[in-house]
């Protein structure tokens, strides 16, 4: 019975001897902890994780001397209800919290949990807890939500200013960090953009670059910031580690900064100091760059220390190039609502000048007009000289009359902007109904089948096919019977409209003249203003489209536009 009893023991002991081996070579970080939340026990693993001496770690509190502050009351209530038994340990399993170490790097751990009792489960003596770091994991966990947000960012149309508070506070979330902002290379002095975290003091002093120019003027250094450095790319050629090859400049703490660097950092900005002064450990200031020039910066500031590594650094560097092509679409579109503004007031002008000056040209000339019929009347011309002289003046203030038409059509294409179902055999059957007496004088046919229904302007189609149809009859070859013939193909986004004649063509020569405002080829033979095709030209590239012809001299003429099935309104 002795020799059961003694080898019990022995395996007993060896048993223990085991786990506590099998505690430190297991790579899990294991702790004990009394009622009272103090260390009672621990693994080396634990040791080198705080980077302290184990008797720096025994009997201390373990929640008021490694964790954080803000997590320390959620991770102690947990503490408290194990020790009451009011979570079954099972359910603690995923419990995540940071732990702090004697750098002041935090590190996430996630532990397991369980009681420590009596062998009747009557008394709860402490708490026993594996744990494993899984700071990296969560970060890349972070990092990948925080680039999947971003690029969702690229394809949505808001502000410039919502795009860049969206992505401050995307990064500040994801990444943790107690403070960020974005200046822009925009105004003088480069000011910050928009920041998050950030006191208001804070912003003010550091807004400017340049806080006091002339104090600088002996070593001509403009910019009293590290920010100013980055951001005009003079970080770039810096040998220094405290910069990356992009420029960006990054620090866990002030002390890590040595002399040496500080000194080559002075030669070029006056070392404001402000972020220090506050008492920012680690500082991050990654430029934000468009095809390779810097455009701003982004800003990552936050008391803790060590909240950097190269790889999250790098991962930053990636995300700004992501800032960067937002911000380049938001540029462009709003060059693009500029120009639009700048065009609706121009044509804006244009009409109310063509309206204007339509209105005040036609009072006089209804008056020349009128006067030279009277006079025609009351002279009661005999001569056929005298007749030719009043046609001719009649025939003067009628095209001119037309040319004040036309003027004024031109004008008002960009004012017109309803979009509604243009059906466009309903407005070939109009144009044919105002062109009965020149279609029976040519003794012509207008032909169309199977024309679509789009979006676009009425008025404005009316315009358009009746500028067209209208010269493919006048320039008719008087030797043949006139011939329009009007289809349609389905050419994705567009129609494809064709407006075919066979009327006299056009020379070669003449190709570059014909959409040109008052150009006009046969002056003589045939009436007109030669505004049609450009009046023509303006409403088809008024909705995205194109017009061009092809021709034969002699055999006739094509006239090609591509209409947008929608009218262009996406
Ligand atoms: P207008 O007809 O008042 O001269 P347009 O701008 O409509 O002005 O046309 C410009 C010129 O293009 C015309 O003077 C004419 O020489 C030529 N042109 C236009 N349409 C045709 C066509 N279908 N066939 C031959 N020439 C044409």
């Amino acid at each position: 019975m002795l020799q059961k009893s003694s080898l019990n023991r022995q395996i007993c002991e060896s048993d223990r001897d085991t786990l506590r081996k099998y505690f430190e070579i297991s790579g899990i970080l294991f702790i004990v902890l009394n009622r009272l939340g103090e260390v009672v026990s621990f693994n080396q693993e634990l040791v080198d994780l705080l980077k302290m001496d184990a008797s720096d770690i025994r009997g201390k509190n373990w929640f008021d001397n490694f964790v954080p502050e803000r997590e320390r009351s959620f991770v102690k209530d947990i503490f408290s209800k194990l020790l009451k038994g009011e979570i079954v340990p099972q359910q603690t399993v995923n419990v995540e919290n940071a732990i702090i170490n004697s750098s002041g790097e935090e590190r996430i751990i996630l532990w397991n949990n369980a009681i420590i009792d009596d062998r009747d489960n009557k008394n709860i003596y402490g708490t026993i807890s594996s744990g494993m770091d899984i700071t990296d994991k969560v970060r890349l966990r972070e990092e990948q939500s925080l680039i999947i947000d971003i690029l969702r960012l690229l394809n949505r149309s808001d502000s410039k200013i919502d795009i860049i508070k969206e992505i401050l506070r995307l990064i500040k979330s994801h990444g943790g960090f107690e403070a960020v902002g974005i200046r822009l290379k925009e105004e003088v002095d480069y000011p910050y953009y928009d920041t998050l975290g950030f006191s208001q003091e804070f912003v003010m002093k550091e807004d400017k670059l340049c806080v006091d120019r002339d104090f600088n003027y002996e070593h001509d250094k403009c910019n009293e910031c590290l920010c100013g450095l980055v951001i005009s790319g003079q970080s770039k050629n810096l040998e220094s580690s405290l910069f990356t090859k992009r420029g960006t400049f990054w620090t866990n703490n002030i002390n890590d900064i040595s002399s040496t660097d500080k000194e080559k950092i002075n030669k070029l900005v006056y070392f404001r100091n402000t972020c220090f002064d506050e008492g920012y450990k680690s500082i991050a200031l990654i430029p934000i760059t468009i095809a390779g020039d810097i455009i701003g910066l982004l800003q990552l500031n936050d008391h803790r220390p060590y909240m950097f590594r190269n790889g999250i650094i790098k991962f930053y560097e990636n995300v700004v190039e992501s800032i960067g092509i937002a911000l380049y679409r938001i540029n462009i579109e709003e060059k693009i609502i500029q120009a639009k503004n700048k065009v609706e007031k121009t044509n804006g002008e244009l009409e109310e000048f063509a309206y204007k000056a339509s209105h005040d040209l036609r009072e006089p000339l209804r008056t020349i007009t009128s006067y030279v019929e009277m006079l025609q009347d009351s002279m009661n011309c005999s001569t056929d000289q005298q007749k030719y002289y009043f046609n001719k003046i009649l025939d003067a203030t009628s095209l001119l009359d037309q040319f004040i038409d036309d003027l004024l059509s031109y004008a008002r294409i960009g004012s017109l902007t309803k979009i509604e179902d243009v059906d466009l055999a309903e407005i070939c059957d109009m144009v044919v109904k105002n062109h009965d007496s020149l279609l029976k004088e040519k003794n012509g046919s207008v032909i169309y089948l199977n024309l679509p229904i789009i979006k676009n302007t009425k008025v404005l189609m009316l315009q358009l096919f009746q500028n067209l149809i209208s010269n493919s009859l006048k320039y008719s070859d008087d030797g043949r019977k006139a011939v329009v013939q009007i289809s349609a193909e389905d050419e994705h986004d567009f129609w494809h409209i064709k407006i075919e004649d066979n009327g006299i063509g056009i020379s070669e020569k003449d190709y570059g003249m014909i959409f040109q405002m008052f150009k006009r080829i046969t002056p003589n033979r045939y009436k007109g203003t030669g505004m049609g095709l450009a009046i023509c030209k303006k409403i088809v590239e008024s909705f995205g489209g194109k017009i061009w012809f092809t021709s034969e001299l002699g055999k006739g003429t094509t006239f090609h536009l591509t209409l947008l099935k929608n009218g262009g309104q996406e």
